[in-house]
């Protein structure tokens, strides 16, 4: 067979192992395993009724051709009015971007600034596609850290100290998969006023979890910072606000004058969102709100649980998330790399959950665990969790 030859980028593709553990499992539950997944990061929850509904509808009443690529104008407008809503911001329909779930956001930011010879800030531990995506594009990915002594919340200082005149892009991320840190209010202040020093930085600041949060303050969101809005991105979806993953409904808010690119790029890559999946979005936005509210609560039960479990364990230590449906405890008691700890708790115990360093180099020691999964099971992941730890 001839060898093919292939673009030097594409063997800067990471990947997000998430998904190789999630294959993993369900290998093992089809093999008749009794797999309990702590790795999973969907929602258990079901989506809101009023958006079956709808989609169904939009079905049988006709909805089955092309919409406008930046995506259907009603739902754009029902963006920017639930963004004004939740936020008390104006943001112009014709800055809203409908994606086919929210990653192509990343994709395509990364697209327009991302070149040799640029430098873009993401975080570590962070969600790895930034990472992978920076790579593709030649840009040099400079990571920031973001500290355990913290509750991995994001320090303004650790930032702005990397900026450099080549730093073109900043991807921040809050609250945050893999932490579930939330980045306090007077950090952000702190970020952007020192950023309004480097006037030619763009944000990319990826709020796909902003309403699951646990404390009685909400996140604050970048598009609150009318100085930086000639040059934000923020990127924002359907897919866990409304357990909606598969539907591959995202959308995102750009500055004007990159409007006309991301219609481009949106034309050249998808040409338009699912428009049944569209109209299911508008109902999920303009409807009751029960599913949302009802949904944060129960992981806010899940999550105290589950801490004062694994602090209960003498060989872990795990701060408290302040949002997403993460936790990321400290496993370097138990003497084991994050890796060996998670192949060998799938292999031992059938527990599969993510071993920290999927995230990038400052996750060694840590591993993560989604309570995005019914009490019951996460119960017994973590009496399985107990046995294999106390077997070491
Ligand atoms: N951003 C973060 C931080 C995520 O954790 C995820 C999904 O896990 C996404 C974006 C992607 O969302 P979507 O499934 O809508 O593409």
């Amino acid at each position: 067979m001839n060898e093919l030859t292939l673009a030097a980028r594409v063997n800067r593709l990471g990947t997000e192992s998430a998904f190789d553990v999630l294959m993993r499992a369900n290998q093992m539950a089809a093999e008749g395993h009794d797999v309990i997944n702590l790795g999973i990061g969907q929602p258990d929850a079901k989506p809101p009724k009023t958006a079956i509904e709808a989609a169904r509808k939009a079905l049988r009443d006709g909805s089955h051709g092309y919409t406008d690529p930046p995506g259907l104008p009603i739902l754009r407008e029902a963006v920017a009015a639930d963004l004004h809503r939740r936020l008390g911001v104006d943001v112009a329909p014709d800055r809203v971007f409908i994606t086919p779930g929210a990653k192509p956001v990343m994709f395509f930011a990364m697209l327009l600034f991302g070149e040799s010879g640029v430098e873009i800030l993401y975080p570590d531990p962070g969600f790895p596609i930034y990472r992978s995506m920076i790579d593709f594009s030649g840009a040099a990915a400079t990571p920031y850290r973001l500290e355990e002594s913290r509750g991995f919340s994001l320090d303004p200082e650790s930032v702005l100290s990397r900026v450099t005149e080549r730093t073109r892009l900043i991807i921040l991320n809050s609250p945050s998969n893999p932490t579930g840190g939330v980045t306090a209010r007077q950090d952000v202040d702190r970020l952007v006023e020192g950023l309004m020093e480097h006037p030619r930085v763009a944000i990319l600041s990826d709020e796909i979890y902003d309403r699951i949060y646990f404390d009685e303050r909400r996140p604050p969101s970048l598009l609150e910072y009318p100085g930086i809005r000639d040059r934000l991105i923020v990127l924002n979806g359907w897919s866990k606000t409304y357990a909606m993953t598969g539907w591959r409904l995202g959308y995102s808010v750009w500055p004007r004058q990159l409007a006309d690119k991301v219609t481009r790029l949106a034309i050249n890559c998808h040409s338009c969102v699912n428009n049944a999946a569209q109209m299911g979005g508008l109902a999920a936005l303009e409807g009751p709100q029960g599913s949302v509210s009802a949904m944060v609560s129960e992981f806010a039960s899940r999550r105290t649980r589950l801490v004062d479990r694994l602090n209960g364990l003498s060989l872990f230590s795990c701060p408290t998330p302040g949002g997403a449906f993460y936790v990321f405890p400290n496993i370097t008691k138990t003497g084991l790399s994050g890796r060996t700890f998670q192949d060998r708790l799938l292999a031992e115990e059938g527990v599969a959950l993510i071993d920290g360093t999927s995230f990038g180099a400052a996750g060694e020691g840590f591993v993560r665990i989604s309570f995005a999964l019914d009490q019951p099971h996460i119960d017994e992941g973590m009496d399985r969790i107990a046995r294999f730890v106390s077997n070491l």
